[in-house]
């Protein structure tokens, strides 16, 4: 028998910072020593000898703890061309969930397989999967930078059985959808996402989605859910959440995605939205949410259509917007409205409509459809359906549509994650560095502990540090994640609490934000000194639960 290395002996050693463990407790003076992809040893190493020690880190006046993990994004893309995720590594962003939204890569079967393509659009990739785990085993071929794992898409799913059509799920195409989720949960998908305010997901009614998350239940997974509406029926929508995952029966779970009160006829009703889910909490159902630490949203800019108009092929779509007398009925729509529909073109209005990305008019990123509108002497709404018809529907917006004091009541909530609701950037890059994204992408960690913490005192550090570590892992279902413990996976963070923050802004967003120094994936350095490495130690995430 023969020892040589030492209880002492450490891969990879942080010295002298602040450990806050990321379950809330308050942050205490430990070192933390890492051997292979685990947590080895936390408190006192000073007497550990450095002497083939790979990496020694002085963490001193900084805080360590457990790598950031992002429970809403939208790599699904993006991971395809960037596998190193850099604008969420230099957050500090270990891992990442994505497949939100109803909007996945898989399963691609020929009567959505333009949804999915419109979705990898600018990418270059030709997809070579059809079903989720051929999707899973694309990513898990890449040398990933943060962990990831995904959940699949209700929109996706309904796209592949029935197409963009508005019509009811029959029986036989229930059937067919439940046969492409069970397929996607046994490979590994977290669970089912849906998006209730995009086509196709739009047209599922109550029963089609109850079906849906029964299946998921039964298999432990996560039902994650872009409600149908966060504007004037924002309680009706979180309700009808609620009710999907009570008729789902035992072990239903839901995520509330990106909570928020997001027109100005909803302003002042967040702290509402937060108790109306932590009324459920209290009733016993397994409810929570999550939140990107902003007033502005992001999204397509073809929302601003009336929903009967979407249910449509591409084309057909493209080819009505060109014809007069349906621009004019559409406007007539939105200034009159209907019942449950986000009508964004009313409220928040053209102003508050930015180009954030637009393949054919790529100078118009960062100007509003009210400014353009103003520029060329046209309607608002003319110049809006120009861009839909010139980029084939694929124009994305940022919505500035939220109230202040809104996004502080969902923020303070211990309860609910921080997410970003993005895909993977990157500053410089052909596809990834283009347009003006929502500033989220690059510094939704960094604003919640520089902002949110130190400079505004809404939250503690150490709650801040739960809803970006354990409060995700465990919507999840992340085993050894989350919280920084002997024996955990190697995860961490090494941050200057003095000086974190985001850069990046809405007319300025491809910033990397100040103060994260350190990210270790799996035990291996992936940002060292503010720098990326050449490592890649991230692992594609399955299901375990
Ligand atoms: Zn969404």
């Amino acid at each position: 028998m023969c020892h040589h290395r030492s209880v002492t002996a450490f891969d990879l050693l942080i010295r002298g910072g602040t450990v806050v463990d990321g379950t809330g407790a308050p942050g205490t003076p430990a070192d933390v020593g890492v051997v292979g992809d685990r947590i080895k040893a936390i408190g006192d190493l000073s007497a550990a000898d450095e002497k083939g020690v790979a990496v020694v880190i002085d963490a001193t006046d900084r805080i360590v703890c457990p790598g950031f993990i992002d429970v809403h994004g939208h790599s699904d893309a993006s991971i395809l061309v960037d596998p190193a995720i850099a604008s969420h590594l230099h957050q500090g962003f270990t891992t990442q969930l994505s497949g939100n939204c109803g909007d996945t890569l898989a399963p691609l079967a020929e009567p959505g397989r333009e949804m999915v393509e419109l979705s990898l659009a600018g990418t270059g990739v030709e997809p070579t999967w059809s079903t989720f785990g051929g999707y899973l085993g694309v990513v898990e071929r890449l040398r990933l930078g943060p962990n990831h794992a995904f959940l699949v898409g209700h929109g996706t799913i309904r796209g592949a059985v029935l197409g963009p059509t508005s019509s009811p799920a029959n029986e036989a195409d229930l059937k067919a959808m439940i046969r492409h989720l069970k397929e996607a949960l046994d490979a590994g998908a977290i669970g089912l996402s849906s998006g209730l305010i995009y086509p196709p997901g739009i047209y599922a009614g109550a029963d089609e989605l109850e079906r849906l998350a029964t299946v998921t239940a039964r298999r432990g997974g996560l039902y994650a859910s872009h409600i149908r509406n966060e504007s004037d029926d924002l309680s009706a929508a979180l309700d009808e959440a609620v009710a999907t995952i009570r008729a789902a029966g035992p072990g239903a779970r839901l995520q509330v995605s990106h909570l928020k009160a997001g027109s100005r006829s909803t302003w002042g009703r967040g702290r509402e939205a937060v108790e109306r889910l932590e009324q459920a909490r209290a009733d016993g159902l397994d409810v929570a949410a999550d939140q990107y630490p902003y007033t502005a949203a992001a999204t397509t800019l073809e929302i601003i259509l009336p929903p009967a108009m979407m249910a449509m092929s591409i084309e057909a779509i493209v080819q009505s917007l060109g014809d007069p007398d349906v621009r004019d009925r559409i406007k007539r729509e939105i200034a009159v409205g209907a019942p449950g529909w986000e009508n964004a073109g009313a409220d928040p209005g053209w102003a508050a409509l930015r180009i954030a990305d637009s393949r054919t008019h790529r100078d118009w990123a960062g100007h509003t459809l009210a400014e353009l509108a103003d520029e060329f002497d046209r309607d608002p709404a003319d110049v809006a359906f120009g861009l839909l018809i010139d980029d084939r529907l694929d124009t994305s917006i940022v919505m500035d549509c939220m109230s202040e004091p809104d996004v502080d009541a969902i923020v303070a909530a211990p309860w609910i994650a921080v997410c970003t609701d993005a895909g993977g950037r990157r500053p410089g890059h052909a596809h990834l560095g283009s347009g003006m994204p929502h500033p989220r992408a690059y510094g939704t960690a960094p604003r919640v502990l520089g902002r949110y913490v130190r400079d505004r005192g809404i939250l503690s550090l150490e709650s801040a540090i739960a809803k970006l570590t354990s409060v995700p892992a465990d919507r999840i279902g992340l085993r050894g994640r989350g919280v920084l413990r002997q024996k955990a996976f190697a995860d961490l963070v090494v941050f200057d609490p003095a000086t974190v923050g985001d850069l990046a802004t809405e007319l300025d967003p491809h910033r990397y934000p100040a103060g994260i120094e350190h990210v270790i994936v799996n035990g291996v350095q992936a940002i060292a000194d503010g720098i990326e490495t050449d490592q890649r130690p991230g692992r594609l995430l399955r299901r375990e639960r």
